[in-house]
């Protein structure tokens, strides 16, 4: 068990929407285009979805972080992504963290930001694809039962490669 001050997103305006729930009911219920409400708040999250240790990576993924990179294909192949647990797929490589035990490669550290935000594969863009994010429930109740506004719980034993 680890603590850890709440810091700035990991995922800023990941979902489209603003992740600190402030909803104009009228806009709400008017307009098509308004964001839905969204209750979690990478701000006061240490990005628990990038630790995860299977991170998708498709190969249109492999190709803009090739772009977004500067590197070829083969080189992102070898460096960025790794083969996934099942077989013919593709994950993001990790890297050590004092936080979880490892995080994405590309996740910064201290800031608990991605570095590669305009490039990070479609996986990142879609998640938690609801309006909560279960990481962020966990980390609420948890909070809340051991009385501790800044504790911090590793949810994953994650692998280095
Ligand atoms: S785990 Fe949830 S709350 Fe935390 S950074 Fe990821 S999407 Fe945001
Ligand atoms: S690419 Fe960025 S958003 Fe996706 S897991 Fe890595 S650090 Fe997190």
């Amino acid at each position: 068990m680890a603590t850890l001050a709440p810091g700035p997103s990991a995922f800023p305006e990941a979902r489209g929407a603003s992740a600190d729930p402030a909803p104009n009911p009228d806009e709400a219920a008017y307009s098509v285009t308004t964001p839905l409400p969204v209750f979690y708040s990478c701000s006061k999250c240490p990005a628990y979805c990038c630790s995860y240790p299977q991170i998708p990576v498709t190969p249109k993924d492999e190709r803009r972080l090739a772009r977004g990179l500067g590197k070829s294909v083969e080189e992102v192949r070898r460096k960025v992504t790794k083969e996934g647990l099942e077989a013919g797929t593709r994950v993001m490589r990790h890297k050590d963290d004092h936080v979880f035990l490892t995080v994405c490669r590309f996740l910064d550290g201290e800031k608990r930001r991605c570095t590669i935000y305009e490039h990070r594969p479609d996986a990142c863009r879609e998640y938690p694809g609801t309006v909560r994010c279960g990481y962020y429930d966990f980390l609420l109740s948890e909070r809340r039962r051991q009385e501790n506004g800044e504790l911090v719980l590793t949810a994953y034993e994650t692998d280095v490669g």
